[in-house]
């Protein structure tokens, strides 16, 4: 229809462990949201980190979705094919004197971890290693679909962020928000330890004149010790599970319930027309067992 947007909505898995219960959880939850709405639902690889990465991981996460019934609607992003686009804004970002080079290194940081903007008047005579993003010190904020009213002042809670890093690299925070826009993200569902991240990426969109997304946080899948699963720890991969009981079990966590011994194809059929993200809980919590 002319004058309205279509919806697109975005799984962005990093390739550094195999896909797990996590992060599942961001993929069913961004792809209900997505096409509950008629929208397109869109994965991209994000393969910026060589060193964190671990070979062939990329291709069996893109199997392992299809295995689960998703499938994007257009071909997958690999951002590892984007680092022009990259460079291209962190030289706008230093233009327009929101970025800065750093000389710091890990040990000029101070144990918080906070970046005390040394070099934010100039690097005197320390060599340039990385590029950070000057946050401004008032409060930044947004309205989260789940939670509501999300804010933090960067200033202290991060402040100047790295952008590109000292070993070249470009940082998460800065490619997230190029792709996002490049593949025209109307709305960002993943998991609500990325809430901090989303503050420094809308300060990002606002520096770079880009629209932000809608975002919502869903909870985090902890373990049995109540830790947050992660690929690094190679938590949990699903490769080797049936995909209807799984995706049933994702469902069973996001809050919807339906009918038991569905198979995969019946099941994405009732949950493309049972969703609602309003029932999905806000709090963190372990993987419920099906009866
Ligand atoms: N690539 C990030 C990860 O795997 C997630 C990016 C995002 O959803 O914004 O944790």
């Amino acid at each position: 229809m002319p004058g309205l947007t279509q919806v697109v909505g975005r799984f962005a898995p990093s390739p550094t462990g195999d896909l797990h219960f996590g992060s599942l959880v961001s993929a069913v939850g961004s792809c209900l949201e997505a096409r509950n709405s008629d929208g397109k639902w869109l994965l991209r690889i994000e393969d910026i980190d060589p060193p964190r990465e671990v070979a062939g991981c990329a291709i069996r996460i893109i199997h392992d979705l299809q295995r689960l019934g998703l499938v994007p609607d257009e071909p997958t992003l690999f951002q590892s094919t984007r680092l022009d686009a990259y460079q291209n804004a962190v030289d706008r970002l230093l233009e327009s004197g929101f970025a800065y080079p750093c000389g710091c290194s890990r040990k000029d940081l101070p144990a918080s971890g906070i970046y005390p903007g040394t070099c934010r008047k100039g690097l005197r005579n320390k060599e340039a290693r990385s590029i950070r993003f000057r946050v401004d010190s008032g409060n930044s904020g947004f309205e989260d679909k789940l939670r509501g009213p999300v804010t933090a002042t960067l200033a202290e809670t991060c402040g100047d962020f790295v952008i590109r890093r000292a070993d070249g690299l470009f940082a998460y925070q800065l490619a997230v928000v190029v792709d996002d826009d490049f593949q025209a993200v109307t709305q960002v569902v993943r998991g609500a330890d990325l809430l901090d991240s989303t503050l420094r990426q809308i300060s990002l969109q606002r520096a770079l004149g880009l629209v932000s997304p809608e975002y919502m946080h869903l909870p985090v899948v902890l373990s049995a010790e109540g830790t947050k699963l992660s690929k690094r720890l190679q938590s949990d991969p699903v490769r080797d599970r049936d995909p209807a009981v799984t995706l049933e079990q994702v469902l069973h966590f996001l809050g919807h319930n339906p009918p038991p011994a569905l198979t995969l194809e019946l099941l994405w059929d009732w949950a493309l027309s049972h969703w609602n993200h309003e029932l999905v809980p806000r709090t963190n919590t372990t993987l419920p067992t099906l009866s």
